[in-house]
């Protein structure tokens, strides 16, 4: 027993999180900063962040994660970061020729009250940003928020400082599409192309954390989104912001700053959430849902209605980010089964007012406090059949003997994630299969010889 220390009485705690539900907030930041083509991000804070940032993003996503860092040292933490900063924009721009730079900032760079927005101006007044190229900067102390907020603020910084306002209006949509994998952002590009949507979709990191092994090392990759359609995107018809968490602060900056409308929809995870999502965008663009989408709805209600027997009743915990476990929940409770335990780390009176519409009677907790150890006492209050979650939850899964689906951030033990899309009905179709097969595969490790069956 790995966790042997978990109590089963549960106590109100205030001030102390054991084993959080949640990472720091550059990490977001640094993800979003990559679905920029040609991105470098850059970390205003000490080496070790750093550090921690990038191998946090390649342990997940197998993919060298490029990345400047102001490498504060003792007389940086109390004279202030500047000099540093406007000397990394030198070095990067001289030596690593990005088309933009996305500066955010750490817990030290922010207790210290480094003005980064003033020291890009500098860097721009003191000619230090060739022609044509870009400095974006967030504000990401990760002693508030979680890495969704880090994801959040950059997307925002991203909104804040490329879009270019005109006045007309062409028929593209923005889409911002949350945190969500590679494969996921490709998938919802693939849907759109099937309903032949004009789109921009930012950020966008597939082809950038998915990207092939060619035997040449490319520094900036082919994919992300190209900053002349992050120009264009303030001339989009519409936005729809997937995530209120990760991507309504970005479609609201874009409304402010371009009068781009929008609306703020769940990540299309599940039946409904891709419903919805899919309606929508054939209402406002007039494009129709194509045969081939129907299709694999289609499939996907096929499937559940075919392996109802072994969902329906069962009981599911689940942790991670609101965004997806929100419609995750939502799915959940469509194919019969019943969430059980449900925390998230990231803090927002929003998670909670909808998983009260969605699973009123299930236990749920959200912020600092909703951790990986509460969630593992409320486990011992009430077992369940299935856990879903990151990496972390495989400690609780084994000492527990639960059946464990990995989905969300971080996922440091299993591939695939890069690759194979959860989003959408085909993405549904996948979701279902991975909870199906270690739900089935307990049942044959646990049938006796009579019971053993072929076929299930
Ligand atoms: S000091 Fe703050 S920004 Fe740096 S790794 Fe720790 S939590 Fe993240």
């Amino acid at each position: 027993m790995l966790l042997r220390h978990t109590s089963k009485e549960v106590k109100e705690r205030n001030a102390l999180t054991i084993n959080p539900a949640k990472t720091c907030q550059p990490v977001g930041a640094m993800y979003a900063s990559l679905g920029i083509h040609g991105c470098l991000p850059h970390s205003h804070g000490s080496q070790g962040c750093c550090s921690y940032h990038r191998s946090a993003l390649t342990r997940h996503y197998k993919e060298p994660v490029m990345a400047g860092t102001s490498s504060f040292t003792e007389g940086t933490s109390v004279f202030g970061g500047q000099s540093n900063l406007i000397t990394a924009f030198e070095n990067m721009f001289n030596v690593y020729d990005p088309d933009i730079i996305a500066v955010h900032t750490t817990c030290l760079s922010e207790t210290i009250g480094d003005d980064v927005s003033q020291i890009a101006q500098k860097a721009y007044d003191d000619g230090k940003v060739p022609e044509g190229k870009y400095i974006i900067q967030a504000s990401t102390p990760s002693y508030v928020g979680s890495h969704v907020t880090g994801f959040a603020n950059m997307c925002t910084a991203i909104a804040k400082d490329l879009p270019v306002y005109t006045e007309e209006k062409n028929s593209t949509i923005n889409i911002l599409p949350g945190w969500v994998e590679p494969s996921d952002m490709k998938e919802i590009k693939r849907i759109m192309k099937a309903m032949k949507v004009p789109f921009i979709m930012f950020p966008d990191t597939s082809g950038v954390m998915d990207a092939p092994m060619t035997g040449t090392h490319e520094f900036f990759p082919k994919g992300g989104t190209k900053i002349s359609d992050l120009k264009k995107s303030g001339s989009s018809a519409f936005t729809f912001a997937l995530g209120k968490f990760c991507s309504e602060d970005a479609a609201t900056q874009l409304k402010k700053g371009c009068g781009v409308p929008f609306e703020t929809m769940e990540i299309p995870f599940g039946i409904k959430a891709t419903d919805r999502f899919l309606m929508k965008v054939s209402e406002i663009t007039g494009c129709p849902i194509p045969e081939e989408i129907a299709v694999e709805r289609g499939q996907l209600v096929d499937m559940i209605t075919d392996m109802e027997q072994y969902l329906f009743g069962k009981k599911v915990a689940l942790f991670g980010d609101p965004d997806t476990i929100i419609p995750l929940s939502e799915f959940l409770s469509d194919i019969g089964m019943v969430p059980k335990h449900i925390v998230s780390g990231t803090p927002g009176n929003y998670f909670m007012e909808k998983m009260g519409e969605i699973v009123p009677d299930a236990n749920v907790k959200n912020g600092p406090q909703a951790d990986m150890y509460l969630m593992h006492q409320w486990i011992k209050n009430e077992s369940v059949d299935l856990l879903i979650g990151n990496t972390y939850g495989k400690y609780i899964a084994r000492d527990e003997n639960i059946p464990f689906v990995r989905m969300g951030f971080p996922i440091y033990d299993r591939v695939g994630h890069s690759y194979f899309p959860l989003v959408g009905y085909k993405g549904a179709i996948r979701l279902l299969e991975k909870i199906l097969t270690v739900i089935m595969d307990k049942v044959d490790a646990e049938a006796k010889e009579e019971k053993f069956e072929l076929v299930m």
